[in-house]
């Protein structure tokens, strides 16, 4: 089982998760591997492809064909435990002090949802409907973890590629339900709650209308959605994707926006793949914590009102080093105005 402990310097949890380094590495991934063919396949050696169901834990949800039952192929999207998870809901979360630190149970959730039957697409291969799909999912996992009320934060992310982060080659994403909230998080909602408690307003509104304006970071400009390079981005290439719409969670989106979003999205990872030859790249959805949410800097504002959901996409062609492990600061050497540029003028 494993730990959250508590680091009292960086004022961060860590997760010791020792049986984690135990997962089996996907042999068919290599850091140079080729573009996979673009045809639907299936692999009798891989936990995610149709006809292996019974290699992973039971499912929790799945979109499949009406006359087919779970764990069994037919699916489209499926969601289930992570088996080999990071936290588990075994023991309670209750941190115990041990001087200046605390550990307590890693207790959480993390799940694995599967975007795909077919072993070798990417989500931008897949048709819009059927992307719209694996977002409508994200939604209801979001909707459902947030009302649990055993966490405070739920995450949604995927790595894509082993650079990101991601041990299997099946294109999959992840869930995970934590009892504590980041600092990235907390940081993030104070400073959006600060902005709007002096302008009256949401920060990332404000942000969408000088970028529509000034058009130099847009990437993708549609009726619902916009994307662009973010103004301080820390690696080159960094895109947000946001709704034009003021909403904090996105969990609430509604059926005609998945395919706009869908649509978006499929386009984003094209152009990006076309600049930067299908980078490994993380996918990470920014929204509203589940309720209560903290509101310990005295600021005014309700979250409903100061913060607006997106996808943060960021490509990883650059590598950590010693200067941003030491000041968190990063050195990007691409600016977000190039980074659109580029992207703007790729034919699709
Ligand atoms: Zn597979
Ligand atoms: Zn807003």
């Amino acid at each position: 089982m494993s730990e959250l402990r508590y680091d009292p310097f960086k004022r961060t949890w860590v997760i010791i998760a020792s049986g984690r380094g135990q997962r089996p590495r996907d042999n068919r991934f290599t850091e140079s591997d080729a573009l996979p063919e673009k045809m639907a396949s299936v692999d009798n050696t891989c936990p995610f492809c149709p006809g292996n169901e019974a290699m992973t834990p039971p499912e929790i949800l799945a979109i499949r064909e009406p006359d087919t039952g779970p764990d069994t192929p037919g699916w489209k999207v499926r969601v289930i435990p992570n088996k080999y998870p990071a936290l588990t809901t075994e023991s309670p979360f209750s941190p115990e002090v041990l001087g200046p630190h605390m550990i307590g149970a890693g207790f959480g959730i993390h799940e694995v949802v599967i975007e795909t039957p077919a072993d070798n697409l990417q989500i931008e291969d897949l048709p819009v409907e059927h992307l719209a799909d694996v977002l409508k999912i994200y939604g209801e996992r979001l909707g459902e973890l947030n009302t649990d009320g055993r966490f405070r934060t739920v995450l949604i992310f995927k790595n894509r590629g082993v650079e990101a982060g991601a041990t299997l080659k099946h294109s999959h994403s992840q869930i995970m339900a934590i009892p504590v909230v980041p600092n990235l998080i907390t940081d993030e909602l104070s400073s959006c709650r600060e902005h709007f408690h002096q302008s009256g307003r949401c920060m990332m509104c404000r942000i969408i209308e000088d970028e529509t304006r000034e058009r130099v970071r847009v990437v993708v400009e549609e009726d619902r959605y916009l994307v662009f390079a973010p103004f301080s981005s820390s690696v080159p290439f960094e895109l947000r994707i946001v709704p034009r719409e003021h909403c904090q969670d996105f969990s609430r989106i509604e059926s005609a926006d998945l395919l706009h979003l869908s649509e978006v999205m499929k386009m984003t990872l094209k152009r990006l793949n076309t600049a930067l030859a299908d980078p490994p790249y993380n996918l990470i959805l920014h929204t509203s914590p589940p309720p209560p949410v903290n509101k310990e800097d005295g600021h005014a504002g309700s979250v409903e009102d100061y913060y607006h959901w997106y996808f943060e996409l960021t490509p990883r062609t650059t590598r950590l080093a010693g200067f941003e492990r030491a000041t968190g600061f990063f050195v990007n050497p691409t600016s977000p105005e190039e980074a659109a540029q580029i992207l703007r003028n790729i034919e699709i």
